[in-house]
């Protein structure tokens, strides 16, 4: 089995983000980028499906400016095989990715691709199911489990009543969630092994794909602050609070 994994380079986690002045975007100049952490899990169960016998190979994909290379080594030095940097200074939404997605899988022809359910900048949560829709494939989205039977998946999904178990034929798309696994931090030695593994460049054009944005972003703003509390001396003065001046009751 080939194993495509779709990586997104994003603010990292720790960062807490500042609205740009003009309210168009966050701000990312001097800004750590990491791996998305949904991504980081795809790459990790790629892996740990190599490692199990069950797929051969694992090409990981990123989408973006030059420093999406850096993403793509961290997936080689986890234990990714090799890599493909689509290289592009553009806003490039869902859509865009999927469809170039769609022309990496006719090319690479994987079993599986393994994306993150979202990426946590833009938390659009769409890629994958967009990608199973233009390729026809079934989808297991937001995996807590993955296993493999002949020719095709249990998926086990985490969705709010619960668990559902799927079955899904392969080829397929499966999108994780964060109980799928912890992943692995790269070893030094698998760093340096990484830097000998192929990239190749491509360009949104080498594909055909048009990256004109569908959506516009109106604005973004920051959460509204939160307000300090207080303390109240009874039960009654608190009913009185919650009725009179944060209006829940
Ligand atoms: P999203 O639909 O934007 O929330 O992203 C879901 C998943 O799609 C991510 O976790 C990645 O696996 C994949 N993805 C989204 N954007 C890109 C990109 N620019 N390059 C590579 N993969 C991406």
């Amino acid at each position: 089995m080939k194993i495509l994994v779709p990586v997104k380079r994003v603010v990292d986690y720790n960062v807490k983000v500042r609205v740009k002045p003009d309210q168009t975007g966050v701000d990312l100049a001097n800004v750590k980028m990491s791996m998305n952490p949904f991504c980081e899990i795809a790459v990790e169960e790629a892996i740990r499906m190599k490692e199990k016998g069950l797929a051969e190979e694992i090409v990981v994909i990123s989408i973006g400016p030059a420093g999406a290379q850096e993403t793509i080594r961290t997936a080689l030095a986890m234990g990714a095989d090799r890599g493909i940097h689509v290289t592009t200074d553009a806003a490039v939404e869902p859509l865009a990715v999927a469809k170039i997605l769609e022309k990496v899988v006719g090319e690479e022809k994987p079993d599986i691709v393994l994306l993150g359910k979202q990426a946590i900048d833009d938390d659009t949560n769409a890629t994958g199911q967009m990608l199973a829709a233009l390729l026809g494939w079934p989808q297991g989205t937001f995996a807590s489990k993955v296993e493999k039977a002949d020719g095709s998946l249990k998926v086990t999904r985490e969705v709010d009543g619960g668990l559902q178990t799927v079955a899904i034929a392969l080829p397929a798309i499966v999108t994780t969630d964060l109980r799928l696994n912890e992943p692995r931090y790269a070893s030094l030695p698998n760093i340096m092994k990484a830097k000998r593994k192929p990239i190749d460049a491509k360009t949104p054009e080498d594909y055909g794909v048009d990256l004109s944005p569908r959506l516009e972003v109106l604005k973004v703003a920051e959460p509204p602050k939160r307000q300090g509390g207080v303390k109240v001396e009874s039960v009654s003065e608190l009913v009185s609070k919650l009725k009179n001046e944060a209006g829940v009751l």
